[in-house]
Formats: structure tokens, C-alpha cells, sequence
């Protein structure tokens, strides 16, 4: 009896438990299909990221000796739709029992689901065997409770797993949460270490999404592609970001600098979001080298565990607890388009252009770059979150729904109306000052405070969404002292303002 068994592109879990057992009589299938390169618009680096992930996978099958079928996007038999491929393989392969492996999007769960229902054959639906979780393991953690705070499902997790504790069930240094130690400005006081990167040829695939007329945006440096798409690339990045980058990660965590677009982070995302690392592999391999040296210091490894320990797993909780209605949340009510210069990265604003050209340019920004520049501003103009979502589900390497939707438009445009932050992450062009150099190259001016000509547009915008929204954070007790600033400010300023607001949001092509 044959078996069919299916992996997703974002399912590229070398350990899992399939491929520990007998492969006789099992055909593994990948394929490439227009049905996910064209639910949205995607960033042409991210497409080839996971094209060359797929390909590298189904050769590491092929070299074990497992029989595959990959479909590139142009193979012949390739229809472009899971349901038509599947079914067409279980006909000519004579295939009685077909398997896959548990879709982290919801979307695709359905359709596979879908799929199955209509299988006149026996199937089987797999774990993916990636997360410490399950997909319904942080909705129960939080039954009967009125808040899903995640720094106590965090917590949970850190005892649970023994992470990072002490004796019985007491965090490693004395506190759970080392952030007020994370916020550091970079000016050089440091020297940041430069991978050499990994300079793949990806001409051949992006001439096979021209041929075949796939949409994509940004831009792509064909003969130097730098993303790891290999296990073994994988692992070269986690060294090296153990080695080189652990030392600081939690200090310039929050930092913005126009010289360095990836500070002291990991770029380990794409590798956790397509399964090549698992996160468990992760976190021991930073623990272990925190353990070897003498240098790296505890607020800095349990600044990066609360991320993917913390932060990730949580995420994919609220995912499966609020889906499919998640996806349509707009609790602010906001209507408005997003600027052309998302798409560009023309605009005057040096915070924006800087963080919208390290996007385009390589499919990548940083969590401030993503929550306090686009983010923010988007929130600020009271953009509608599905144009938000767009973008950003379209531009990162590592955006797939379940970690983009709910960074999106949960954290970051506050359009879940407080499920998973307390309040908005709004500001002014005071934090981004504090926390980069970009207004010191910034034709605004971020100590311009009114509206006046040539003050920060941020400023304005910050007041304004203030007042508009007021009646939605009357009973947020977390914006109880700036909403008394708003209360208090003189109404000239106010209208001044509100009136520099609103041609930002009506004029985004002149700024
Ligand atoms: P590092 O700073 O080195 O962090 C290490 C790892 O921690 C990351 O690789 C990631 O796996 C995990 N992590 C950190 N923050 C988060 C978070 N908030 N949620 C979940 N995991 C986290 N992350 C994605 O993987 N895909 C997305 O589509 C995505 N969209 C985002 C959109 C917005 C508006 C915001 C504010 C954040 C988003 N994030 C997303 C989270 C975070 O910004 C990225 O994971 C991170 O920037 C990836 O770069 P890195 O690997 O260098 O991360
Ligand atoms: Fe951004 Fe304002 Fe600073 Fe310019 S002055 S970089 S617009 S925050």
C-alpha cells in the first residue's frame, strides 16, 4: 500500500518523526503554486526564500533515497492548487492512505481539511512537532482569567520547560524580566560584528516568477542572495549570533541606527517560521553559549528566550483561540488608505524611509523598526488594518498569518481592542529620537512641538489620534495620564495640531 504524504513549504522539519521510520511505500510531496504566491503580494526576496528552502528540502529527501514529487511552479503537472495536485497524485500513484502535516495557518488548515473530507481514501493528520506548544495550550492556560498577560504564561513556560531556573522554580539572577536593562540607544559604543553572508545566484528564480508573471515588489540582489534557506545555513547563523551578537542583544534591543540595519538581532526568523530550527534548538544553543562564556550576561539571554519562549508561542495561541475572526478585528473603527511611500520608501521622514528602504531592500526590519516607525505611523493616520496587514504580510522574509496578524494588527494596531496589548503602541517623535539617530538626519525637526511648518509630523499625528479616538481609551486606566495631557493642552494647540494631522493624512506625498 502506498502512502501520499504532503509538506507544506513552512514545514521544513528535518527531525520530525516521519523520517525516522520505514520510508518504503511513502512519496513525499512539495510543490510550488501559484495558490501562495499570489494570496497576497509578496516581497520577491521572501518567495525565493521559501522556493530554495523547498527545493533544498525535497533534495535532502532524494538524497536519503525517499521517493518525492516536487513541483516547481512551471512543471507540467503542476495545476497550481493543492486540492487538484493531491488529488491528481492519489490517482496516478494508486495511493490508499494519505497524510499531512498540521498547518500553522488557518487558511490552509481548512483547505486541507476540506480536502480530506473529500478523500475517498483513508487520511491522517500529523503535528508538525516545532512549538513547545499546542495550538489550544494557551487559550486553557488562560480559561477563566480576564487578561491573557503574557508575561505569566511566560513565566509558566520558563518553569515548565526548567529554563532559566533556579533551585525550585526561581528565575536565574533573581528577576523574570531584565527589559528596563534593554533599552539602550547605539552610538557606536560598540563594534557590531559582520556576517560575511551566504551570496546565493537566484537568477534562475527570478527569472522563472517573470516568465510565469508572478507579482512581486522590493528589491533583490540576485547574485547575492544573503538569507539562510538550509539546515546547515541555519545553523551557521544561530553560531554565529551566539558567538558574535548575544554579547549586546538585549541592550540595543530597542535601538534604531541608520548605519546598521540589523543591530544585534538574530535573523533567525525565516529559520524558525519555515521549521528548519525549532525553537527548542534555539534557546539550548544560546543557553549553552551563555553557560561557556564569561562575557554574555543573563539580561541579555533572557531578553532573547522571552522572544521565542515567550512572545512566538503566545502569539500562535491567540491565533488558533481568536481565528477566523481575528482577521477582520478594526476596534478603532480606522478607515484610512496606507501612503503610496509603504511601497517606495519615498518619503522625507527619515525614520520612515529608513525603516521602509531596510524593507524593501531586504525583506527585513527590526521589532522597533516594525512596532515604533511603520507601525506606529500607520496606527497614528489611522490606517484600516487590512491594508496594514498586506504590507506586512507581503514584505518579511518571515511573515506567515499566525505571527504577522497577530504582531499587526494585535500589538501593533491595537484592532483586537486590547487582547494582547494594554494599550496602543502610539508615540510621538520623542521615543524614536530617544531610541535612534534618524531625527538628527531628518529634515522635520522632533523639538518643533506645535504644527507649525517643518515640525515632526509625528508630534501632530500623535495628539490628533489622541482626540479622535478618545471615547475608546476613556476606560484604559494605562492611558489615563496622557489622556489628561490631551485634557489639559491649550485648545490653539490642539487645533493647530489637529489641522497639521490632517493634511499628513490627506497629503502623505508631500512629506
Ligand atoms: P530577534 O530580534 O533576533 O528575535 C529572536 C526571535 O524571537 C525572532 O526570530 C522571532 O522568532 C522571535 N520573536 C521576537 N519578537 C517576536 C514577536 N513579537 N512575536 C513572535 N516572535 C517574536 N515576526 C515574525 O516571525 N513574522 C512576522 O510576520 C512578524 N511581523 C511583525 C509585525 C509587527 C508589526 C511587529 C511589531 C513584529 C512582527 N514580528 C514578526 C516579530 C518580530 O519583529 C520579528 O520576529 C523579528 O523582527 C525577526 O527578526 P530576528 O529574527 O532578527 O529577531
Ligand atoms: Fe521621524 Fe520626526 Fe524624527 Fe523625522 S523628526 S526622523 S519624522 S520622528
Amino acid at each position: 500500500p502506498k502512502t501520499l504524504r504532503f509538506i507544506l513549504g513552512d514545514q521544513l522539519n528535518h527531525k520530525h518523526s516521519w523520517f525516522n521510520g520505514d520510508q518504503e511505500h511513502i512519496i513525499y510531496h512539495m510543490a510550488e503554486m501559484r495558490q501562495e504566491t499570489d494570496y497576497v503580494k509578496h516581497h520577491i526576496q521572501k518567495v525565493c526564500a521559501f522556493f530554495l528552502a523547498m527545493r533544498g528540502f525535497n533534495e535532502w529527501m532524494n538524497d536519503r533515497g525517499w521517493e518525492t514529487v516536487y513541483y516547481e511552479l512551471d512543471h507540467k503537472d503542476n495545476e497550481q492548487d493543492l486540492e487538484k495536485n493531491i488529488k491528481n497524485l492519489i490517482k496516478e500513484h494508486d495511493i490508499e492512505k494519505f497524510e499531512y502535516l498540521a498547518p500553522d495557518e488557518w487558511r490552509l488548515d481548512k483547505q486541507l481539511k476540506d480536502i480530506c473530507d473529500s478523500l475517498d481514501i483513508e487520511w491522517e493528520g500529523y503535528d508538525t512537532e516545532h512549538f513547545y506548544t499546542k495550538r489550544k495550550d494557551v487559550e486553557k492556560f488562560f480559561e477563566g482569567k480576564k487578561r491573557m498577560t503574557m508575561e505569566y504564561f511566560y513565566r509558566d513556560m520558563r518553569k515548565k520547560h526548567d529554563i532559566l531556573i533556579e533551585g525550585d522554580k526561581e528565575p536565574e539572577g533573581g528577576d523574570w524580566n531584565y527589559d528596563k536593562s534593554n533599552r539602550q540607544k547605539w552610538e557606536h559604543d560598540t563594534e557590531i560584528p559582520h556576517e560575511k553572508g551566504f551570496r546565493k545566484d537566484v537568477s534562475d528564480i527570478v527569472k522563472l516568477l517573470e516568465d510565469e508573471g508572478v507579482k512581486t515588489f522590493g528589491r533583490i540582489d540576485e547574485k547575492n542572495f544573503n538569507w539562510p534557506v538550509t539546515r546547515s545555513d541555519a545553523l551557521d547563523v544561530l553560531n554565529y549570533f551566539c558567538e558574535n551578537l548575544l554579547v549586546h542583544f538585549g541592550d540595543y534591543q530597542d535601538a534604531m541606527h541608520t548605519e546598521e540595519e540589523y543591530l544585534y538581532h538574530s535573523r533567525l526568523s525565516f529559520t524558525m517560521n519555515s521549521k528548519l530550527l525549532s525553537p527548542k534548538e534555539v534557546i539550548e544553543k544560546v543557553i549553552e553559549a551563555y553557560r561557556d562564556s564569561k562575557d554574555i550576561e543573563i539580561s541579555q539571554v533572557e531578553g532573547f528566550v522571552r522572544q521565542i519562549l515567550g512572545w512566538r508561542e503566545f502569539m500562535r495561541g491567540i491565533y488558533w483561540k481568536e481565528m477566523p475572526d481575528y482577521q477582520s478585528k478594526n476596534e478603532l473603527d480606522n478607515k484610512n488608505d496606507l501612503p503610496d511611500f509603504y511601497w517606495t520608501g519615498e518619503t522625507k521622514m527619515k525614520c520612515l524611509s529608513e525603516s521602509i528602504n531596510n524593507s524593501l531592500d531586504n525583506a527585513y526590519a527590526h521589532h522597533i523598526q516594525r512596532l515604533m516607525i511603520t507601525g506606529n505611523y500607520a496606527l497614528l493616520t489611522m490606517t484600516e488594518p487590512s491594508y496594514v496587514d498586506e504590507w506586512y504580510l507581503g514584505v518579511y522574509i518571515d511573515a506567515v498569518e499566525w505571527v504577522e496578524i497577530t504582531n499587526v494588527r494585535g500589538m501593533s494596531q491595537f484592532a483586537d481592542g486590547g487582547i494582547i496589548a494594554t494599550k496602543p503602541y502610539v508615540s510621538s517623535g520623542s521615543y524614536i529620537n530617544k531610541m535612534s539617530n534618524y531625527c538628527k538626519n531628518c529634515e522635520y525637526s522632533v523639538s518643533k512641538k506645535g504644527g507649525e511648518d517643518g515640525a515632526c509630523p509625528f508630534n501632530s499625528l500623535y495628539w490628533n489620534f489622541l482626540d479622535e479616538k478618545k471615547s475608546h481609551f476613556e476606560n484604559n486606566q494605562r492611558m489615563n495620564m496622557i489622556m489628561s495631557n490631551l485634557k489639559k493642552m491649550d485648545s490653539d494647540k490642539l487645533k493647530a495640531h489637529k489641522k497639521r494631522a490632517q493634511d499628513v493624512i490627506e497629503n502623505p506625498q508631500n512629506y
